[in-house]
């Protein structure tokens, strides 16, 4: 049981704390950042953090919106960021569900869902993937939830979200529907183009993992105007801080070739990885999933060979980094 403060508010009595297992470890391959670093032009903004630190951000990062804008080519009046994606989800729960509505995803999927929900007083509502491990269209959409999440691809699994699917949820929900596209760049597709088509859908994204800015927080949401000035209004003031912004737009501006190199290589990298691991999954990510039963026991065994990977209830996730970090998994999981 998780301890309560009788004067706190109820809808949090039962709602844990967010663990997971982040002790330091030599090679860590369990959060999907970006293993190679952070690019040049935004690691020299963050190194000048003293002479911009001082002052407060923008309210509402108005030129990290343009920066994002030119990076998809959408109009800035159709971005919010926030303080990493995780933000973004917080807000987006907040802006479009009231206490005790639902909010619908396919599971497994990004553990965060369900705390996000508990965290706004909404109800978690899980529906089990397909054998393909692919969202059960029909199923999502009859729950009739609030808002429904899709994660594509998917934490943990890595595979893509079938393209028929989503357009049958995002054309069916009575809601909103918000596409998390946190590893979109390591994909051979996005969805972003079905906003033309949606004044409903909301997609996610993150600069922690292809621009390798994770311990910056810096996210951002993409959807129609009237849509992401509600998620704004429930992010609030001055979420992005002005270190995390002049860096993020140094990476869109300055480092778009590093990201696109590095996108590259952890590509290859993913297909010997998982040719190299029987039970792995194929995978549109910066991380494999390996099948089993085992996975909690597995883990434990990897981090005592200095090895940290991510267990879920149906398998654990690898980060895919340089070459040699996949080697040195490989060696403590042969042992
Ligand atoms: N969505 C997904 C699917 C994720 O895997 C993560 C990070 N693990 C996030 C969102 C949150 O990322 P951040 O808050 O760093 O942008």
């Amino acid at each position: 049981m998780v301890p309560h403060l009788q004067s706190a508010r109820t809808a949090y009595r039962d709602v844990p704390l967010y663990a997971v297992d982040r002790d330091p470890c030599a090679i860590d391959l369990s959060d999907n950042t970006n293993l190679w670093g952070m690019p040049p032009a935004a690691a020299a903004a963050a190194a000048a953090a003293a002479t911009v630190a001082t002052r407060y951000p923008g309210v509402y990062a108005g030129e990290l919106k343009a920066a994002l804008a030119g990076y998809l080519g959408v109009e800035p009046d159709m971005i919010v960021t926030g303080c990493g994606s995780d933000d973004i989800l917080d807000s987006a729960f907040r802006a479009f569900a009231d206490p005790g509505e639902r909010v619908a995803y396919p599971d497994p999927t990004f553990p965060m869902v369900p705390t996000f929900a508990r965290m706004n007083a909404l109800v978690p509502t899980p529906i089990p993937m397909t054998t393909e491990w692919d969202v059960d269209a029909k199923a999502i959409v009859a729950t009739n939830a609030r808002i429904m999440y899709l994660c594509s691809p998917n934490n943990p699994t890595g595979r893509s979200l079938s393209r028929a699917a989503i357009v049958h949820i995002a054309a069916e929900a009575p809601g909103i529907v918000i596409i998390d596209e946190a590893y979109a760049e390591f994909a051979d597709r996005s969805d972003i183009d079905l906003l033309a088509r949606s004044d409903r859908l909301v997609i996610a994204r993150t600069m922690s993992k292809a621009f390798g800015l994770a311990g910056l927080r810096v996210g951002y949401a993409v959807g129609a105007p009237a849509l992401v000035t509600e998620i704004e209004k429930s992010r609030g003031p001055y979420k992005v801080n002005r270190v995390a912004e002049h860096a993020a737009i140094a990476a869109l501006t300055q480092d778009r070739q590093w990201v696109a190199e590095h996108v590259a290589l952890v590509r290859e990298n993913r297909e010997r990885l998982r040719r190299a691991i029987p039970n792995a999954l194929a995978s549109d990510a910066n991380f494999v999933f390996v099948r089993t039963a085992d996975a909690p026991a597995i883990a434990r065994r990897l981090r005592t060979r200095g090895v940290a990977v991510r267990a879920f209830h149906v398998g654990f996730r690898v980060t895919v980094g340089p070459w040699e970090m996949m080697e040195a998994c490989l060696a403590a999981l042969h042992e």
